[in-house]
């Protein structure tokens, strides 16, 4: 079964590969982050989600860019994703 993946839109929208649903960037449950840190290319930073379709309740992933590469759609993605990410990002930072 291929995996469910969320393709950005614009203005913080995302769409399901799975049900095809539009839904809010701010409504996907984001359960889980990693950070691609760049370490040969500074615009090459990435973060992937592990998130839950809120239309069809699959699990899927979410991969947007935030370095200085970042499309103006990632970006407005990660602002909508807002405290959710911001609390995982911080976790992550603090590391073993
Ligand atoms: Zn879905």
């Amino acid at each position: 079964m291929a995996i469910v993946t969320f393709a950005v839109l614009p203005r913080g929208k995302l769409r399901c590969s799975e049900c095809a649903a539009v839904v809010n960037a701010a409504d996907v449950q984001v359960t889980s982050m990693s950070r691609e840190e760049g370490e040969t290319n500074p615009d090459d930073e990435s973060a992937t989600f592990s998130t839950t379709c809120p239309s069809c309740s699959r699990a899927g992933v979410l991969t947007l860019g935030y370095g200085p590469a970042a499309s103006e759609e990632d970006l407005d993605a990660l602002s909508a994703l807002g405290e959710s990410a911001q609390a995982l990002r911080a976790k992550a930072r603090r590391g073993p």
